[in-house]
């Protein structure tokens, strides 16, 4: 008794041909087994072959096709028959063929997969094997059967592919001369196709795990909104230029991009339409890069391109420009139009510098200022001043440091009335003079320092400062309503608690709260708008003036002096230095009215000369402060002042030493 072949001569209808059917499907009751042991022997040592070759392919990464290619070459070897093939079945896609050992057989399994009929159907079907001893007899296949009679097929043998209950597909084995297989044949060829289906199986399984950790890969150092790379992947990116670099004499440029108002567009038209603008913005980006750069995008709104290989710091220059170029024309996404404009920051390490995290660090620096500073350019491409070019790695540390040795400082500007020229106020202004560096700009140690809890220390410090000496200057000095102006940057003004710090600084020192203002730019309000909103109505509350500083720089929207609470509006340099004359006169005109309407007070910034003087109070602002009235001074300097009368030109003489 074997598994599920008979190898029988029929005694009740006398047949003298071998049959070979399934036991279950067998017509005879009766049958003898005849067994040719020699021929089994010399199969089973074939197969031992087949199946050892088969183990090793287990434990390799060879890739499927080959694998079953070499099977089914190997069973024209170990059977008598003169072509193999394999046919994968779906119920929805049909027989397709994937492997067959000559012309001869890849015919058949062609005609098969074409007709969609044949035995390895059945097969596929039943589960069970098909024996077609005679092609010539056998009406099971009216497509198949007479168009492989017509290529000289004369028998053809057909073995399902298991898996589990179920099939994948079929071993064929064609011969062209008719004839049974025996039955140890047709065991050998039961066991190559569960080979085969074991082959298949384990290749499949295979390829899936390798293209689940390959996508695990993948989806660990990808973006999963734009498919840029991620942080993760720049940073790696980043050590591979270092190790490059320090081979070559070619620079290294990174710049930081960072859309402006993106916030306004997920608020305004929805985060379906903001997260379409990020992936619209990733393409033009992708499409603009030469093959070795990289383009990552880190965060939110924020994108990083690596460029390596420069000839020089002109090339570095030229890529900045073609970042900008990509925000020349607009973005069309979900049926809308949108012009989005980007702060960029750049950084560049020449021949033998190193290329690390630093660069990151420089151009998000220099990104940071060029959205304070834009001077109302549309587009920037901002450099850290060469001086700085190289910030330390502890740039951060430095700071909180010379902050901890009292090496801060803060300078006080005055802020005059354009009526008559008498100080009204002072606007505090952080002073660090480094040891080696120089005098290092606020908006550099502000920018650093906004990228942890160190800007609440030193936003406190200079409030503290700012207070202690209103009250050193007395009263007399400095009598209400006389103001002193603090910066605030949006940070501080979210994280921790804000209104608690200024509400224990006037108490501390014992200042009038209406004497305080806080001036913070609109760009990074609007960042976070509901939290700070309501920080800005508790001060308020207090007493304490808000003042929108910088008004005009890149995007200032006159909406924004009816939607957020502010007593007064500064008008940006960029636009007071070009109002003698240019149509920016009709831009401070209509800020100035505007803000007046709605009850502000308005001080112009920057006033270098006294024809812009002339022209900002004709043009009906109260206030004024710049270079032309005084310059940013020490406390000490300042009490010399004579406060009643009109500031000339500079400091008045008593002062200027
Ligand atoms: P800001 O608040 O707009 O301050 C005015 C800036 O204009 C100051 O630059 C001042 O020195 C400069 N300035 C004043 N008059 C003239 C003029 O006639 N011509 C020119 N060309 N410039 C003039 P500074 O001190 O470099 O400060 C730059 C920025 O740094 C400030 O801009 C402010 O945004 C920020 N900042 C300064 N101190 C602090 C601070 O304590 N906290 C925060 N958060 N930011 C600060
Ligand atoms: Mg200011
Ligand atoms: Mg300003």
């Amino acid at each position: 008794r074997c598994r599920h072949y008979l190898e029988t001569t029929c005694y009740t209808c006398d047949s003298s041909s071998f049959i070979v059917q399934t036991l279950r499907k067998a017509h005879t009751k009766e049958f003898y087994m005849t067994f040719d042991t020699a021929r089994a022997d010399d199969l089973n040592k074939r197969l031992a072959v087949v199946l050892r070759d088969f183990a090793r392919t287990l434990t390799t990464a060879f890739p499927m096709q080959g694998i079953v290619d070499h099977l089914v070459a190997q069973i024209v070897d170990v059977l008598p028959v003169s072509g193999a093939g394999v046919t994968l079945i779906s119920h929805d896609l049909g027989p397709n063929y994937v492997s067959a050992s000559n012309d001869a057989a890849l015919g058949f399994e062609q005609l098969q997969s074409e007709y969609g009929d044949g035995p390895c159907i059945l097969a596929y079907e039943s589960g069970e094997s098909v024996a077609v001893p005679d092609l010539n007899v056998d009406d099971r296949f009216p497509v198949f059967g007479p168009a492989a009679r017509a290529k000289g097929l004369g028998a053809v043998f057909t073995f399902p592919l298991r898996r589990g209950d179920g099939c994948i597909g079929a071993l064929d084995l064609y011969r062209e001369t008719t004839g049974s297989l025996s039955l140890h044949e047709m065991i050998t060829a039961e066991t190559m196709a569960d080979v085969v289906s074991a082959c298949l199986i384990n290749a499949e399984a295979r390829e899936q795990a390798d293209a689940a950790s390959a996508r695990y890969l993948y989806d660990a150092l990808h973006d999963p909104l734009t498919g840029l790379p991620n942080r993760t992947l720049l940073i790696d990116r980043l050590d591979e230029a270092n190790l490059r670099a320090k081979r070559s004499r070619r620079y290294t440029s990174v710049y930081f991009v960072d859309l402006d108002r993106f916030k306004l567009v997920n608020d305004h038209h929805g985060h379906h339409v903001g997260d379409a603008l990020l992936i619209a913005v990733a393409r033009r980006f992708e499409n603009m890069l030469r093959a070795e750069d990289t383009a990552a995008r880190i965060s939110g709104d924020e994108f990083v391109f690596l460029c390596e290989a420069l000839v020089d710091e002109a090339e570095a220059d030229l890529i900045g420009k073609r970042i900008e170029k990509a925000f020349e024309q607009p973005f069309v996404v979900e049926g809308l139009r949108l012009s989005v404009s980007a702060s960029i920051g750049m950084a560049v390490a020449g021949p033998g510098e190193a290329v690390s995290n630093d660069l990151i660090v420089r151009s998000d620096t220099a990104m940071y200022l060029i959205k304070r500073h834009r001077g109302g350019r549309r587009h920037v491409v901002g450099k850290i001043d060469s001086g700085l070019n190289s910030l330390p790695q502890n740039f951060k540390q430095e700071i909180g440091d010379a902050l901890e040795k009292g090496e801060l400082a803060v300078a006080y500007q005055p802020i005059v009335r354009t009526s008559d020229s008498v100080i009204s106020g002072v606007e505090a202004l952080l002073r660090w003079e480094h040891p080696i560096r120089g005098q290092v700009p606020p908006l550099l140690i502000v920018g650093t320092a906004e990228r942890s809890k160190l800007i609440n220390l030193i936003g406190e410090w200079v409030l503290e400062q700012s207070c202690a000496a209103l009250v050193a200057w007395g009263p007399d000095a400095c009598p209400v309503p006389f103001t002193m102006s603090v910066n605030v940057s949006a940070r501080q003004l979210v994280s921790g608690d804000f209104f608690r710090t200024v509400e224990r600084a006037v108490e501390r020192a014992g200042v009038d709260p209406t004497q305080l203002v806080l001036e913070m730019t609109e760009n990074l309000l609007i960042e976070d708008s509901d939290r700070a909103l309501k920080v800005l109505h508790d001060l308020r509350r207090l007493g304490v003036r808000i003042s929108l500083d910088d008004f005009g720089t890149g995007y200032s929207s006159l909406s924004y002096l009816t939607r957020l609470p502010i007593d007064i509006v500064k008008i940006d340099q960029s636009l007071v230095t070009r109002v003698t004359g240019g149509p920016e006169a009709v831009v401070v005109s209509a800020v100035t009215n505007v803000a007046l309407e709605l009850g502000m007070v308005v001080v112009a910034e920057g006033i270098e000369n006294k024809e812009q003087c002339d022209e900002i109070a004709r043009i009906g602002c109260d206030y004024a402060q710049g270079f032309y009235f005084a310059e940013p001074t020490a406390a000490a300097e300042i009490k010399e002042i004579d406060w009643a009368s009109p500031l000339p030109n500079g400091l008045p003489a008593a002062v200027v030493t």
